[in-house]
């Protein structure tokens, strides 16, 4: 049975639905007796027992239990603090068409530094005039390593969850030649969540719909099957490079439409609507 762990406050929850479908979230450290860690970066290691601890789980159990957590605006990013957040440029070919470039031949890699996590409800802040929706699957690795095969790559994959790779395009193309780095990383640029969603939940992980929708107009909507370099051909990609460990992330890259194609950008009080099939919906509104 799959797991969905989220964090709540700062504290990892397991969620649970009830007969009647709503989603009951429970601290994992009280769920558990204090045998699981209330760290949702220890709890992202320990996905055997998240399977266990999940599939025991009662909906009807009121300890430990935070109703609504999600409507109370409590939840933060599944995986607050991983040592590495990697992001992928140019992933889908209608993407690629849309700037105006060649599909890449090697993934095109950035860093989307962590402290720009944010959790599934957080207000975007923009800092800067040409600020950009980018809606993205996002792989969590559980099992770290290096050299790890494409055929062995989902073994090393703890779940997946949602993502904005909010973009300042000014600041992304200020430096010659372009350095993406610091136009993905502003404060409050990279939402995530709402919850981490183990491998085995989803039918196919390598198809996996998402959208994005600006103040209710569709703006993005793809499948994960179409990425160019699929979720273990990063995950190859990258550990022949540095060793990953539990909790990375990596930001596959994100579908036609964006803003920058067409010259609209954020602006403050925009609302931007992100769901991934199996995953959920993260609303985020844009702040001056
Ligand atoms: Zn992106």
């Amino acid at each position: 049975m799959g797991f969905r762990l989220g964090n709540v406050s700062g504290r990892a929850v397991l969620v649970a639905a009830d007969g009647d479908g709503v989603e009951r979230w429970f601290d994992l450290e009280r769920a558990t007796d204090g045998r699981l860690p209330a760290d949702p970066m220890a709890a992202v290691a320990r996905a055997a027992d998240l399977h266990e601890v999940s599939a025991g789980l009662d909906p009807g159990d009121t300890d430990g239990r935070f109703d609504e957590a999600l409507d109370a605006g409590i939840v933060g990013p599944p995986v607050p603090r991983p040592t590495n957040c990697f992001g992928v440029g140019l992933n889908y070919r209608a993407h690629a068409a849309e700037t105006g470039r060649e599909p890449p031949s090697v993934p095109i890699v950035f860093a989307k530094f962590p402290s720009c996590l944010v959790g599934p409800r957080a207000d975007v802040e923009l800092r800067a005039e040409q600020a950009d929706w980018e809606v993205e699957l996002v792989v969590v690795i559980g099992a770290g390593g290096r050299d790890i095969p494409a055929e062995r790559a989902w073994e090393h994959v703890a779940g997946l969850t949602g993502g904005q790779d909010i973009s300042d395009r000014a600041l992304q193309f200020a430096a010659s030649p372009p350095h993406f780095d610091l136009g993905k990383s502003r404060d409050t640029y990279g939402p995530t969540g709402p919850v981490l969603v183990s491998v085995d939940s989803f039918a196919d992980p390598d198809d996996i719909g998402l959208t994005c929708d600006v103040n209710g107009e569709r703006r993005q909507d793809d499948r994960t099957a179409n990425l160019i370099f699929d979720v273990p051909a990063l995950v190859a990609h990258l550990s022949a490079v540095l060793t990953l460990r539990p909790g990375d992330l990596i930001f596959t890259g994100t579908p036609s439409g964006v803003g920058a194609a067409t010259g609209r950008f954020l602006t403050a009080g925009d609302e931007i609507t992100s769901t991934l099939e199996g995953i959920g919906t993260l609303v985020n509104r844009c702040t001056a």
